[in-house]
């Protein structure tokens, strides 16, 4: 199998359409790469974060980026759930972004997320970064969206435990929904940990649609 280094990344671009979107897509890989590079510096995009949510959002990406001060937290205010309506303002949105900096990688939702927040920033996030790499993560739901990713990251056990762990801990709001509960987070590790024979079982998976090979002279 072809390996993947993504530990000679120092920007990335982390777009997500609600509080924990980030967070639930690539909270693990956010967690390994933080671990293994202390210069990581990370531009977190929250979409909306209405209410008691924009703070929930705040407290767990700073406890993300808390030894990574370079790093940059953004939380707008757009309509949840009306995204399709606000093209126009979330593409002014992402020119902003892309005029902060050149990153690595961008990670940004799936692009056949049912969900149309999540598409419209999946879509964006193509039309604005035309010569970057893209990866898309996703999110498990009740929509049965599924699909069948392509680059996966293996999670040591005490990683997928903390990504986990920040989630119950920061988004108490999300805790009455029937899904947002430590088995369906650890559920869909566990899947995508078979599907690329991940020693500690677990993983994240993500579509990287594409790639450009450019060897090193
Ligand atoms: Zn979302």
């Amino acid at each position: 199998m072809l390996s993947f280094d993504l530990t000679n990344v120092r920007r990335l671009l982390c777009v997500g359409a609600h509080a924990d979107d980030i967070e639930i897509g690539l909270g693990g890989t956010l967690l390994s790469l933080l671990q293994r590079t202390p210069d990581l510096k990370i531009t977190w995009a929250v979409a909306s974060a209405p209410g008691p949510r924009a703070d929930e959002a705040r407290a767990s990406a700073q406890a993300y980026l808390r030894e990574h001060a370079a790093s940059s937290i953004q939380i707008a205010g757009f309509r949840e759930s009306f995204f399709p309506d606000q093209w126009t303002d979330i593409k002014q949105w992402f020119e902003e972004l892309r005029r902060q900096g050149d990153p690595d990688v961008v990670f940004t939702h799936f692009r056949n997320d049912r969900h149309q927040d999540h598409r419209v920033l999946s879509d964006l996030a193509w039309n604005t970064f035309r010569n970057h790499l893209i990866l898309e993560y996703e999110i498990l739901k009740y929509d049965g969206d599924l699909g069948t990713p392509n680059l996966y990251v293996p999670l040591d056990p005490a990683i997928a435990e903390r990504k986990i762990d920040l989630l119950m801990r920061h988004f108490i709001s999300q805790t009455s929904k029937h899904w947002f509960t430590p088995d369906t987070f650890s559920a869909l590790h566990r899947i995508r940990g078979v599907e690329c024979a991940s020693p500690s079982g677990m993983a994240e998976a993500f579509y990287a649609r594409k790639a450009v090979w450019q060897p090193t002279p």
